[in-house]
Formats: C-alpha cells, structure tokens, sequence
C-alpha cells in the first residue's frame, strides 16, 4: 500500500490543491491531506475551522474516487520536531508530495521521499487571491470546486470573513 502526505492550510480549499491531489492520486493507492495552522479560524489570513476544511476536502474528492485522509494538524512554533509531530498525528505515509522549501527541507533531513509537484495555475488558483476576491466581492466561485461553493455558502464563508476583516466600528 502505497501513500502520500500533502500538507496545506486550505484556506478555502482550491482548484489548484484538487488538481495537485488527484494528480497524486494516480501515483499512489491513497492520500493523507494533512490540514495546517487547525487551530486557526475566525481571522483574515484563517477564516475556516479545521473541520469546515475537513468538509470542504470531503465533498470536492467525493466525485473523483480519491481515496484520502484529511488530519488537521496544529501548528508547533518548532520545525526542528515538525516532522515527527506531522508523523504522530497521521497514518503511515511513503512520500511527500511539497513545494514549500521549508517543508521540503525538514523531509528530506527527515530522510523522508519528498516530490515536487507542477503548479496549476497559480495566479488564479492562490488562497490569497481567493480571500481577496470575496472580501471585495468579486466573483470566486470558479476558482474552487462546486462542492466548496456550496460549503462557503452553508456556513455563511464570505460575510464571516468580510466581518473578520473589519477593524473596529467608531
Ligand atoms: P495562501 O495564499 O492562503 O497561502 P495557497 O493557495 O498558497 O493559499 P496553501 O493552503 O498555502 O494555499 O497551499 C498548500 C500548498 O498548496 C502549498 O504548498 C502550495 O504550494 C500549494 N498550492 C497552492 N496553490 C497551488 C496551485 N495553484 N497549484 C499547485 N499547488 C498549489
Ligand atoms: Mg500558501
């Protein structure tokens, strides 16, 4: 059984996170989507709970029979054990699939198989970008998977991050 770990914050969960995971997804038997900073919700950078993300990652990979496991993973303050709390927390995995140098570093002295996957679109496809454009209220939804949509819509998403971006009312 082979299995790869994919870590992101998901904050929301988009187009170029899927296109990466089900690309992945062909090169193993499953994925474990590791989801960081799941301590974090309710700010500008982190609006989303780790369990919203869990259900975001749920619904988008339902229709594209991807066998995975999404672990929120808080964050440490301390990359020099990073790695083995990322290993404490999930199910045995044989790969690293990363473009982050930090991450890929602590892997690799890890002695840990880190690949690097392409980039889809990444100008479009940048959480960034995302939160920038519900904010201003522009149109979004294309750039994350229906299923996300419909997700944002039921928790109320864009105006909990419009009120989170707010500074105080004088
Ligand atoms: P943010 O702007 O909030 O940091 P992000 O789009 O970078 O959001 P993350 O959750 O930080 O998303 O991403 C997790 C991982 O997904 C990162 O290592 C990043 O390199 C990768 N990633 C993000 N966007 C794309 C994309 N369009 N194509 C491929 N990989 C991507
Ligand atoms: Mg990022």
């Amino acid at each position: 059984m082979k299995r790869a770990f994919y870590i992101g914050r998901f904050q929301p969960f988009h187009l170029g996170h899927y296109s990466i995971i089900c690309s992945i997804a062909k090169e193993v038997d499953e994925v474990v989507i590791g989801i960081g900073s799941a301590q974090k919700s309710h700010d500008p950078e982190n609006p989303f709970t780790a369990g919203e993300r869990v259900l975001m990652i749920r619904h988008a990979l339902e229709d594209a029979n991807v066998k995975h496991y999404a672990i929120p993973i808080e964050d440490l303050q301390r990359n020099a054990v990073w790695v083995s709390h990322i290993i404490s927390m999930s199910p045995p995995f044989n790969v690293v699939y990363s473009n982050n140098p930090l991450v890929i570093q602590l892997f690799k002295e890890a002695n840990i198989d880190v690949r690097q996957p392409p980039m889809f679109n990444r100008k479009g496809y940048s959480g960034t970008e995302i939160r920038k454009m519900m904010i201003e209220g522009n149109e979004w939804r294309q750039l994350v998977p229906p299923a996300v949509a419909e997700v944002i819509d039921e928790i109320g998403g864009v105006e909990r991050l419009r009120n989170v971006s707010m500074k105080d009312i004088e």
